[in-house]
């Protein structure tokens, strides 16, 4: 019972019409396009030939604790790192989710966030942000607060629109949780990859457990390591459930994020995608805001227009007409139905292309 509720069927139906077809171009991509630096390629081999190819501590090695606690100007003891942000994200709520508590997603949303709550036996209580530029209202957030309500997923810059939001309305939905004893989850995985706005961390607020990783920000997704970011006293219960689940992230892999860090190199791997994408969400938003309803990306790579028709019919014409490949909508929670998202996580020319492509097909 608690999987009955998740469907895997609307993704293996696009790639099975997707494999069908020629020259598709596939904006439906949730990682960054570029590939993991050599240089920490280099970290990761030189670490592996020299034994980092064991368990490490639950929590993981000190020295890339120290360095992620240096960022947040935590202590290390507030600092777990887990095998991918998605395996800190089950932990938690299987620490803290209870069974038929109330679970609040603001919607549009990243899915995972609507398993996770399923897999618990949660009531899921979505709010819908389009009216609000895709930003949740702490005052929509009061109405609907009640003490059962266990947790709260906040991520911004989010997946699926792009938006940042604003260190007054985050520190007051921190403050509405507080009050109902209620635990927010902000997932700050996008943090790094941000435009003009730049995104407010919720690390070091009593009541938020901030989860983040390395997956986007260096394009190490296949590598699988992220980190909870909190208080003391929900570490223990988070290790419960670590220590049976992912155990520890890649020795090697550890090793080699942690060398990055200290030694400066993270910033420039970053700094120069973030140019990269900066460019791209510039032609991608100029272009589509001439054709549909569309709210500027502040962060990650994604946009999420409204096509003002059914999102299944409008992705599956799309891909049979014109060989683009977008997400539905759906994918993200209730209220999107009229809207795709689009992942400009492909090369500039590919970019081009599917632009074009998208623009004559609805006009
Ligand atoms: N949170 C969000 C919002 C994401 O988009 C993703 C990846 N698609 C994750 C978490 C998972 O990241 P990881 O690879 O570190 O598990």
């Amino acid at each position: 019972s608690r999987i009955a509720g998740i469907s895997t069927s609307l993704i293996r139906r696009m790639l099975e019409i997707t494999a069908s077809k020629k020259n598709v171009i596939n904006l439906s991509i949730g990682e960054p396009d570029f590939d993991t630096d050599e240089i920490i390629i280099e970290m990761a081999c030189e670490a592996m030939r020299r034994g980092y190819t064991h368990y490490t501590s639950n929590f993981g090695l000190p020295e890339l604790r120290e360095a992620i606690a240096n960022r947040y100007n935590v202590e290390m003891k507030n600092v777990m790192v887990t095998t991918g942000a998605s395996e800190a994200l089950l932990n938690i709520s299987l620490a803290f989710i209870e069974e038929g508590s109330k679970v609040i997603i603001p919607t549009p949303n990243f899915l995972s966030y609507f398993t996770y709550a399923k897999i618990c036996k949660a009531k899921i209580v979505q709010i819908k942000t389009h009216s609000n530029n895709f930003e949740l209202d702490p005052d929509q957030l009061n109405e609907v607060m009640d003490d059962k309500v266990s947790l709260i997923f906040l991520n911004y810059p989010n997946n699926p629109t792009g938006v940042v939001m604003d260190k007054s309305k985050l520190k007051a939905i921190v403050e509405i949780a507080q009050d109902h004893d209620a635990i927010v989850v902000s997932d700050e995985i996008y943090d790094q990859i941000y435009y003009d706005k730049k995104p407010y961390s919720l690390a070091g607020y009593e009541n938020v457990i901030v989860v983040n990783g390395f997956s986007k920000c260096l394009a190490m997704t296949g590598w699988r390591i992220g980190f909870i970011i909190a208080d003391e006293k929900f570490m223990d219960p988070i290790l419960k459930v670590h220590q049976v689940n992912g155990v520890c992230a890649p020795a090697f892999a550890q090793k080699a994020v942690a060398e990055v860090l200290s030694e400066g190199i993270a910033d420039i791997i970053i700094k120069r995608m973030v140019e990269e994408f900066r460019e791209r969400r510039d032609f991608v938003y100029k272009s589509l805001k001439n054709v549909f309803d569309v709210v500027k990306p502040e962060g990650a790579f994604y946009i999420f227009p409204n096509v003002g028709m059914d999102c299944i019919t409008f992705t599956e014409k799309l891909l049979m007409e014109k060989g683009v490949v977008v997400t539905p909508g759906i994918a993200f929670g209730d209220g999107n139905e009229n809207y795709v998202r689009i992942s400009y996580s492909v090369s500039m020319g590919q970019l081009k292309e599917a632009v074009n492509r998208i623009i004559s097909f609805v006009t």
